[in-house]
C-alpha cells in the first residue's frame, strides 16, 4: 500500500490477501469515482482526500532536491487554496484562477516571483477536481518547470488516487465486518428464538437463555433477579429485592419495563458496563437480567441483541408459564372433578368423612389429617375423622387452636413451622409431633361447619399451591358432607313420628321383616293406654299429649338399644325385641307397665300384649306376629286392663 498506510493503523491490519480479493471486488465499484460527475456535493467530500493526498505526495517526494527550489501548493475546484507550502502571494490566486478558466496550464510571472498552475482532472471523466502548482523566484517558471509542475500533478493525482481507493477499501471491510457480525448475530437470535420457543419448560427456558449469553459474551456476568416467586435450582435464578435499594439499575429498569446501562468499574478496575434487561412479556415484567460485560466488549449492535434475547426470553417464558399454569389447572380440575364424583358416590356422613380424610392424605402427602365439624348439640368441634386413632371423637372448644383460629376468620391457613410459630397450641400438632400444617374451613350456605386440618412432620413441607388447592377441595368436601349430613337427617326424619320421637311404622314393619330373614327369634310387645279418651276428655289433647310422650321416654329407657320402639297407632305403641324370647317380653312389658302406672303425670296406665315368633314356627310373617300380640292386647283390654297377656 505504500508509504501512507503506515499513518493509518486500519489499513495496517487487512490482510494482504483479502486486500487483493477486495480490489478486484471493488474495481468495479471504484470507477465511480473516475466516471464520476462531479456535484457541488461531491467536491465537499474530495476536499479531505486533496489534502490527504498533498500530504502523501509530499512525502514521497521529500526526498528529492531538484523540487527544493520552489513552493508547491493544491486548490479545490473552486480555486481555494487547500494545502501549501509557504505563504503565498497574491500571484498564486490570480494564477490558478486563470487555469481554472482554461483548464489549462497557467503561468504567470510578477516582479518577485512566478506561479505555474496545472488543473488536476478525474481518470477518466476528466473532470477538473483541483489544481496544483508551484510559486517560484521570478524567471525561474520556465518549460523545465512547467513539465516538472504538470509531472508532480499527475503524481499528486495518483496520491489522490490511492486515498480514494484505501478509503474505499476500509470502508468497505468495514461494512463486510459488520455485515458478518450482524449475520451472526441474527442467525444466533434465530437460533435462540427456535430453541426458546421450542421449549415448554420454565427452567430449561431460563437456562437457555444463560447458555446464549455466556456463549456469546464469555466474559460476562450474568444473573436474574425474578421478581415472583420463582423456585429454581440454577444459583444464577435470584429474587428481586423491590423494597431494596429503589436507584439501583435493576430495580429501576423493573419498574420502567426497558434495557438501562451503567458504566463502572470492575474488580480489577477495569472499565464495565452494567446492563439491566427487563424479562418482559405480554402480560408483565417477570424479572431483569443483569449483566456486567468488559466495556470493550459491547457495541451498540449488542446491547440491541442483548434487548432482542431479552424479549425472545420473555415471550417464551411467559408461554411456558401459562402453559404450565393451564396443565396446573387443568390437573386440579381433574382432582376436584374425580374427587366430587367419589365423594358423591356416598350419602352416608360417615363414609364421606373417611373418603375425604383418605384422599386428602393422599392429594397432599401428608401425614395426618383430622376433619372436624361443629356438633350441632353441644356446638363444639367434634372430630369426625382422622387417621390418628388418639384424635377421633374428640371435642374442642369452637375457639381452641388453629381450627378455632380457621372457624374466627373463615380463611384457610399455612403454617411453615409450629415449633417456631409459638403463639397457638394444638393438641393434633403436640400429639404427631407435626411441624407443617395446612388448613381450610368447610363452609356450608356462608358459615364454617367444619375444617379440614392437614399435618406433616417435615417443616416448610406445604407449598403455597397446596393451600390453595386444600382451599379449592374444601369447599366441594364442605358440600359432599353437608349433602350427605342432609341427606341422613331427611332419612331419619322420614322414619320418624315427630310426636314423639319414636320410629314411624313402616320402619318397624320393614326392620321385622328383614330381621325375620336372619333372626332365630324375636318377641313383639304391643302398648295401649287405658281409657286414654278420657283423659283427652278431662284435660285436653294439649296434655293428653304430654300424658303420650311421657309413656314413650319410659318405654325408651326402658328397652335396649337394639330393640326397636315404633308408633304403631294414635295412643298405640309397638315395640319389637330382637332375639327376645316371650318371657323376655313379656319381662320388659311388665316393666313398662309398672313404669307407667308410676311415673306419669297425670297418672295413666297401660295394657300390653305380647306375642313371639322362632323359625321353627315354620311360617313366619309380620302381621302374624302383630295379629297374635293384637290378641293378647285385646285380651288384657278386656280382663279389666293395667296388665300384660301373652299370645
Ligand atoms: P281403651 O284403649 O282403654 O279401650 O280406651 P281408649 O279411650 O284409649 O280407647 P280408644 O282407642 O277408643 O280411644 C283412643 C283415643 O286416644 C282416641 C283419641 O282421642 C286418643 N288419641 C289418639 N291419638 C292421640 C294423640 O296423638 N294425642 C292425644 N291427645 N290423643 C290421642
Ligand atoms: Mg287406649
Ligand atoms: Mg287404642
Amino acid at each position: 500500500m505504500g508509504k501512507q498506510s503506515r499513518d493509518d493503523p486500519m489499513i495496517d491490519t487487512i490482510p494482504n490477501s483479502s486486500l487483493s480479493m477486495l480490489f478486484e471486488e471493488a474495481s468495479e465499484q471504484m470507477s465511480w469515482l473516475e466516471q464520476l460527475d462531479i456535484t457541488e456535493h461531491d467536491y465537499s467530500y474530495i476536499g479531505p482526500f486533496i489534502q490527504k493526498g498533498y500530504a502523501d505526495w509530499k512525502q514521497e517526494v521529500s526526498g528529492l532536491p531538484e523540487l527544493a527550489g520552489a513552493g508547491w501548493f493544491a486548490a479545490d475546484h473552486v480555486g481555494t487554496l487547500i494545502e501549501a507550502d509557504k505563504p503565498i502571494p497574491p500571484l498564486v490566486a490570480e494564477t490558478v484562477t486563470a487555469c481554472l478558466q482554461s483548464l489549462d496550464c497557467a503561468i504567470r510571472v510578477s516582479e518577485r516571483s512566478s506561479c505555474i498552475a496545472v488543473p488536476v482532472l478525474t481518470r477518466t471523466s476528466r473532470q477538473l477536481f483541483a489544481v496544483f502548482g508551484c510559486i517560484l523566484d521570478a524567471g525561474l517558471a520556465d518549460s523545465v518547470w512547467t513539465i516538472v509542475a504538470k509531472t508532480n500533478a499527475q503524481y499528486f493525482r495518483a496520491c489522490f488516487y490511492k486515498r480514494i481507493h484505501a478509503w474505499f477499501v476500509q470502508d468497505f471491510l468495514s461494512i463486510q465486518r459488520q455485515a458478518k457480525r450482524e449475520e451472526h448475530r441474527r442467525s444466533l437470535l434465530f437460533q435462540v428464538v427456535q430453541r426458546l420457543h421450542g421449549k415448554i419448560d420454565v427452567d430449561a427456558i431460563l437456562s437457555e437463555v444463560f447458555e446464549r449469553i455466556t456463549g456469546m459474551y464469555p466474559m460476562a456476568k450474568a444473573e436474574l433477579l425474578m421478581s415472583q416467586d420463582h423456585v429454581s435450582r440454577d444459583p444464577r435464578v435470584k429474587s428481586l429485592l423491590l423494597h431494596g435499594e429503589q436507584k439501583h439499575i435493576c430495580v429501576r429498569a423493573f419498574m420502567e419495563g426497558r434495557m438501562l446501562r451503567k458504566e463502572l468499574e470492575g474488580p480489577g478496575g477495569e472499565p464495565c458496563l452494567e446492563i439491566a434487561v427487563p424479562l418482559t412479556g405480554k402480560q408483565g415484567v417477570y424479572g431483569v437480567f443483569q449483566l456486567l460485560l468488559p466495556r470493550d466488549e459491547v457495541e451498540e449492535v449488542d446491547l440491541q441483541l442483548i434487548s432482542m434475547l431479552a424479549d425472545t426470553a420473555g415471550t417464551a417464558f411467559e408461554n411456558a408459564k401459562l402453559y404450565e399454569q393451564s396443565n396446573l389447572l387443568i390437573s386440579e380440575l381433574r382432582l376436584i372433578n374425580e374427587l366430587t364424583k367419589r365423594l358423591n358416590q356416598s350419602l352416608r356422613p360417615k363414609e364421606v368423612f373417611k373418603f375425604a380424610t383418605e384422599e386428602l392424605l393422599s392429594i397432599f402427602k401428608a401425614e395426618f389429617c383430622c376433619i372436624l365439624q361443629i356438633s350441632k348439640e353441644n356446638d363444639h368441634f367434634e372430630i369426625m375423622s382422622s387417621n390418628v386413632p388418639s384424635l377421633s371423637k374428640e371435642f374442642f372448644p369452637k375457639d381452641y387452636g388453629f381450627s378455632g383460629l380457621v372457624y374466627s376468620t373463615q380463611e384457610p391457613l399455612i403454617l411453615s413451622d409450629y415449633w417456631a410459630y409459638g403463639k397457638i397450641s394444638s393438641i393434633m400438632m403436640d400429639e404427631t409431633n407435626s411441624r407443617s400444617l395446612i388448613a381450610a374451613p368447610l363452609i356450608v350456605r356462608g358459615e364454617v361447619n367444619g375444617v379440614i386440618m392437614l399435618s406433616h412432620r417435615d417443616e416448610r413441607f406445604f407449598s403455597y399451591e397446596n393451600y390453595k388447592l386444600l382451599q379449592m377441595l374444601s369447599s366441594h368436601i364442605g358440600l359432599a358432607i353437608a349433602n350427605a349430613s342432609l341427606h341422613a337427617e331427611v332419612r331419619r326424619m322420614a322414619n320418624r313420628d315427630m310426636l314423639t320421637g319414636l320410629y314411624a311404622r313402616h320402619y318397624l314393619d320393614d326392620k321385622i321383616q328383614e330381621l325375620q330373614k336372619k333372626d332365630a327369634n324375636g318377641s313383639l310387645i304391643v302398648v295401649d293406654i287405658d281409657q286414654f279418651k278420657g283423659i283427652n276428655d278431662m284435660y285436653g289433647h294439649q296434655t293428653g299429649d304430654q300424658v303420650l310422650k311421657q309413656v314413650c321416654l319410659i318405654i325408651k329407657s326402658t328397652i335396649r338399644k337394639t330393640d326397636i320402639a315404633a308408633r304403631w297407632g294414635g295412643e298405640e305403641i309397638a315395640l319389637y325385641l330382637p332375639g327376645a324370647s316371650l318371657e323376655h317380653g313379656r319381662q320388659i312389658a311388665e316393666m313398662i307397665r309398672l313404669r307407667v302406672e308410676q311415673e306419669t303425670e297425670p297418672r295413666v296406665t297401660v295394657s300390653c300384649g305380647v306375642a313371639d315368633w322362632s323359625r321353627d314356627d315354620g311360617k313366619v310373617s309380620v302381621e302374624s306376629l302383630f295379629y297374635q300380640a293384637d290378641m293378647a292386647l285385646y285380651k288384657a283390654k278386656n280382663n279389666g286392663r293395667n296388665q300384660t297377656q301373652l299370645g
